[in-house]
C-alpha cells in the first residue's frame, strides 16, 4: 500500500467515525402499559418523543429482572408513562383506602425496578403522571392515595380535569434554581407560573431522600420533583405529551432536556 493511499483510507475512516457519531440518535425507552391482551404505550408519548429527536422503544412489563437489566443496557433515556394506582401496601407500606383505584403488581414492580436501573447506570429519566410517582416511591418515597379524601386545603384545585387532554386547567408555580425551572423558564408567567393539564387522584406525599420539589399547584400538592445534583432525572405530574403530540410544542423541552440529556 502506498503511503498517499493509507493517508486517504486513514481519513476516509476518520470522517466516516464523525459522521456516525453525529448520527447517533438516542433510543428512548417506554414503559408498557400491561393488560391482558396486549402491552402498549399510547401515541401522544411516541410522537413527543420523536419530535424531540429520539427513537421511542416499548419496554413490556417483566418481572424478570436480568431481562429489565438487559432492557436498561440497551436505551440511552427512559420515560415512565402514566396509569393506574401504585399497590400502597407493598411499595410504601400503607394499608389501602376506600379510595384506592385499579392496581397492576407487575406494572408496579417492572416500574420500580426499571427507574432504579436506569438511574444506577445514569440514564436520563422523564416520569410523566404516574411515572413521577413510581420515581418518588421507588427511591423511598410515599404517595397521597386519593387526594380528594386526604388533603385539605384552604385553596382546593380539580386535578381531575374534565377537558380535552392538550388543555391545561390548573396552574402550577415552577420553583426557582430548579432544573424544571431552566426547561420552562421562557414559557413562565411572571409570578413563575404555568397552565397544566391535570389527570390524577394521586400525588406525591413525602418526597424520596435526595430528590426535592420543583413545581406545585396552589393547594399544596407537589406537580413536579427532580433528583439534586442529577439534572437528567425529573418527573412531572402533568402530562407534556398531550398538548406535544396535538401540534403545541410549548412543553417540547422537556422532551428535548431528555433527548439531550441522553446523547
Ligand atoms: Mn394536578
Amino acid at each position: 500500500m502506498t503511503r498517499k493511499l493509507f493517508v486517504y483510507l486513514f481519513a476516509a475512516n476518520l470522517l466516516v467515525t464523525a459522521l456516525q457519531a453525529q448520527e447517533k440518535v438516542p433510543v428512548i425507552g417506554l414503559s408498557a402499559t400491561y393488560e391482558t391482551s396486549q402491552s402498549s404505550v399510547p401515541n401522544t408519548y411516541i410522537i413527543s418523543v420523536r419530535k424531540a429527536g429520539g427513537i421511542p422503544v416499548i419496554l413490556p412489563a417483566t418481572d424478570d429482572l436480568k431481562a429489565i437489566a438487559r432492557m436498561v443496557e440497551s436505551i440511552d433515556g427512559l420515560i415512565l408513562t402514566g396509569g393506574e394506582d401504585v399497590d400502597p401496601l407493598r411499595w410504601y407500606g400503607e394499608e389501602p383506602l376506600p379510595a384506592m383505584e385499579s392496581i397492576v403488581p407487575i406494572r408496579d414492580f417492572f416500574d420500580i425496578h426499571l427507574a432504579r436501573a436506569a438511574v444506577e447506570r445514569g440514564i436520563p429519566v422523564l416520569g410523566i403522571c404516574r411515572g413521577e410517582q413510581i420515581l418518588n416511591v421507588a427511591f423511598g418515597g410515599t404517595l397521597y392515595q386519593d387526594i380528594p379524601s386526604q388533603v385539605r386545603s384552604a385553596t382546593p384545585v380539580k386535578h381531575r380535569q374534565n377537558a380535552p387532554r392538550e388543555y391545561g386547567t390548573h396552574s402550577i408555580t415552577v420553583n426557582r434554581g430548579t432544573t424544571l425551572f431552566d426547561i420552562l423558564k421562557d414559557i413562565l408567567e411572571k409570578d413563575n407560573t404555568y397552565r397544566v393539564n391535570s389527570y390524577h387522584h394521586q400525588a406525591v406525599k413525602d418526597v424520596a431522600p435526595g430528590f426535592i420539589v420543583s413545581a406545585v399547584a396552589r393547594d399544596g400538592i407537589i406537580e413536579a420533583i427532580e433528583m439534586k445534583g442529577n439534572p437528567g432525572v425529573l418527573g412531572v405530574q402533568f402530562h407534556p405529551e398531550g398538548p406535544v403530540s396535538q401540534g403545541d410544542n410549548t412543553l417540547l423541552p422537556l422532551f428535548r432536556h431528555l433527548v439531550k440529556a441522553a446523547r
